[in-house]
């Protein structure tokens, strides 16, 4: 299953601006970080662009269509005069089609990770990259760069990393493909578990999280020293 993922705009065209922001710059770290998600998740994944690089929306449905790709995923951000006008929303060439559950998995996994206001999924049959595509295609509008709130977290990497895991999500949905984490709770000896168990519901530990996540890592002087420290 191979993916092309299309980060909007770049080079000579920079999409929107606005609130200290470039529309082409949220789309390709965007795009990257979705495709190392859907990398992990097994899919084959191929850009149309990986720097600062200009196609025209023809370009980058060759581009698509050229490399045998199963889906297309454009990734963009919204900008209009009115700076109140916020949310998300997937656009799709026509409803009706196989493409409308795929577009509908995204976009409620975006509103669920994001909190962002949910625009649903549209109809664009006038956008070349979404009627040039000849797999199923979606285009993501990632938020408003007009809309100071929007912007304010389009501006971080940590949002743009969630939303990518977001979209990897709702893609694997699709195909049917399980996105629970294993627990690593699980993947340890049983006298191990009760024994980290006891220390959490005792208040030694406190930050289960990020033990949790250590489970088989080596442990340093200062956390043996913080765990003596908490016993006490
Ligand atoms: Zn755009």
């Amino acid at each position: 299953m191979r993916i092309h993922i299309n980060a909007g705009h770049g080079g000579k065209d920079p999409g929107a601006c606005g609130n200290g922001l470039k529309e082409k710059d949220i789309t390709l770290t965007t795009a990257l970080l979705l495709g190392s998600e859907l990398t992990r998740k097994g899919f084959e994944v191929s850009y149309t662009r990986v720097s600062d690089t200009y196609f025209s929306p023809y370009e980058i449905a060759d581009r698509a269509n050229n490399d045998n790709s199963d889906l297309f995923i454009s990734i963009h951000t919204n900008s209009v005069a009115d700076i109140s006008v916020s949310g998300i929303e997937t656009l799709i060439y026509k409803k009706g089609g196989k493409e409308d559950q795929l577009a509908d998995n995204i976009q409620k996994e975006l509103i669920k990770t994001t909190g962002f206001k949910d625009r649903g999924v549209k109809e664009r049959p006038d956008l070349i990259v979404l009627n040039s595509t000849k797999m199923s295609a979606v285009l993501i509008e990632l938020g408003f760069i007009s809309c100071v709130s929007d912007s304010f977290k389009l501006k971080k990497q940590s949002f743009l990393q969630s939303a990518a895991e977001a979209i990897c999500k709702g893609v694997c949905q699709y195909y049917g493909i399980d996105t629970k984490e294993s627990n690593p709770l699980d993947n340890i000896p049983d006298w191990q578990r009760t024994g980290f168990e006891n220390l959490v519901s005792g208040n030694v530990i406190t930050d289960k999280d990020y033990w949790v996540n250590k489970l088989n890592d080596g442990i340093t002087v200062g956390e043996v020293l913080g765990l003596l420290g908490n016993m006490l």
